[in-house]
């Protein structure tokens, strides 16, 4: 005998959270998978899971029918079933209401996953990766992407306000948007390819006939090293916008993370509560340090560092620490920015530049671009890159292309911030880093 039911034309007419006592003896029919069983005293308490929530069925021996005591006693953790019964209002259940049920299908059995995605401790996040579509039951995961979801939805309705259009710039590439080794290599036929590490060069193109662009799409890194906040492959929220700079393009910037924060935050409080975390705290405005200052400022603590330099690792700490949330630090050496980016008139040996900081973690990318062709023609040369490498960009160049400015933001590291997970891959459903290819 088969002990598995099908589907066949049952419907779902309600979510378990809209099991309530305002519908108590109305008739319902839900899904989900099981989250716990518990036996007392003859009486079974099954806790089904669906997307929004919990519900529970109580099962009565002598009193709900046998077939569905059957049933119940053959499902455990994460079986599939649907419930057809009727609400019975009751203090103690979720959402202060159950369902007693008449029928009950089990869709799919389940093997007990290697650890209990319900409670209990929890394995290292790695052992979790490889089942990851199950660790995505657990209540945080659930919560993560549930903020992600809104996060995403905020963005996406800022970015329309505002007029910009959303495009999607190709991710299989011939040639390096910034040249250097963090580069994919792919075969694309019979010709050597490449997966892109940004949408750079086509989101600056697309300011000629756009003006205003927005993407959020995938971007390749092939990072050597695995780190809590690098990943091989993001999730890229990126801008073009002409006849800007980046002084206005940091103020777009700031609004779309305040905004982002507190929809995330009305929207999201059950998820935070599960997640026991605060949302993140947004200041009036964000600082703006110039690399400068910031120089001056390691200088005080330490010596050895001087103007060009990179600020990395033990620095980064400390300016985290003496500048808290979310700050940019603007003006970097022309030198130490790719290419693209705009050296400052009568000042050239610094760029119209920045990044975004949350504490010592970098957010976002960006600066006014060089709209010269000759400049860039440059600017190219002077970072090694050759020119022709870049043909068919430059030519964008001959006509016209209007001044513009942008950034680049990851998503990923946004989530970070946003709920305050330490290691990218929780906010990342299929996360990819040297060591990880799979699921
Ligand atoms: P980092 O110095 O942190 O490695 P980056 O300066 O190399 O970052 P950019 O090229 O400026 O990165 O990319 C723009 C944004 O994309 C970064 O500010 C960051 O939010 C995100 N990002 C870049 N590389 C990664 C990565 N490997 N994993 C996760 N996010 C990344
Ligand atoms: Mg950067």
């Amino acid at each position: 005998m088969k002990s598995e039911d099908e589907l066949g034309d049952w419907r779902r007419t309600h979510y378990s959270t809209q099991i309530t006592p305002e519908l108590n003896s109305r008739e319902v029919t839900l899904f989900g998978w099981v989250s716990s069983v518990r036996t007392q005293g003859g009486i079974t308490f099954l806790i089904v899971n669906d997307k929004e929530g919990s519900f529970q069925v109580t099962v009565v021996k002598g009193k709900t029918s046998g077939e569905v005591v059957e049933k119940v006693a053959a499902v455990g953790e994460h079986a599939s079933i649907g419930v057809k019964g009727t609400v019975k209002t009751i203090s103690k259940a979720p959402n202060g209401a159950e369902v007693v049920p008449s029928e009950i299908k089990v869709l799919n059995l389940a093997k007990k996953p290697a650890f209990s995605v319900f409670g209990g401790a929890l394995p290292s996040i790695d052992k979790r990766l490889d089942i990851r579509a199950v660790d995505l039951r657990r209540d945080k995961a659930q919560a993560l992407f549930k903020i992600q979801r809104v996060l995403l939805r905020s963005l996406r309705a800022f970015f329309d306000e505002k007029g910009y259009s959303e495009v999607r710039s190709p991710k299989l590439i011939s040639t390096a948007t910034e040249g250097g080794a963090s580069l994919f290599s792919v075969l694309y036929y019979n010709r050597p390819a490449f997966l892109t590490q940004s949408p750079q060069l086509y989101k600056e193109e697309l300011t000629l006939p756009f003006e205003k662009v927005y993407e959020i799409g995938p971007a390749f890194r092939a990072e050597e090293s695995r780190t809590q906040r690098h990943l091989s492959e993001i999730t890229s929220i990126d801008i073009e916008e002409a006849y800007v700079d980046y002084n206005d393009v940091m103020d777009t910037l700031e609004g779309l993370i305040r905004r982002a924060a507190s929809e995330v935050a009305d929207s999201c409080a059950r998820d935070f509560e599960k997640l026991k975390k605060e949302p993140v705290q947004v200041p009036k405005a964000f600082e703006r340090l110039t690399y400068e200052s910031v120089i001056e400022e390691v200088k005080r603590k330490r010596e050895g560092i001087s103007w060009g330099d990179d600020i990395t690792g033990p620095d980064v700490e400390e300016l985290g620490k003496a500048h808290g949330s979310f700050y940019f630090v603007v003006d970097w050496p022309t030198a130490a920015k790719p290419f693209y980016i705009k050296p400052s008139p009568g000042k050239p040996k610094v760029s119209e530049s920045f990044d975004l900081m949350h504490g010592a973690l970098e957010l976002a990318s960006g600066g006014t671009r060089v709209e010269s062709k000759a400049v860039l023609v440059r600017r190219l040369k002077e970072q090694k890159l050759k020119p022709q490498a870049f043909e068919y960009h430059l030519s964008a160049f001959d006509y016209g292309m209007p001044p513009h400015a942008g950034f680049g933001l990851g998503l990923e590291r946004l989530m970070m911030v946003l709920t305050g997970e330490e290691n990218i891959r929780e906010v990342t459903l299929f996360p990819r880093d040297k060591l990880r290819l799979t699921p």
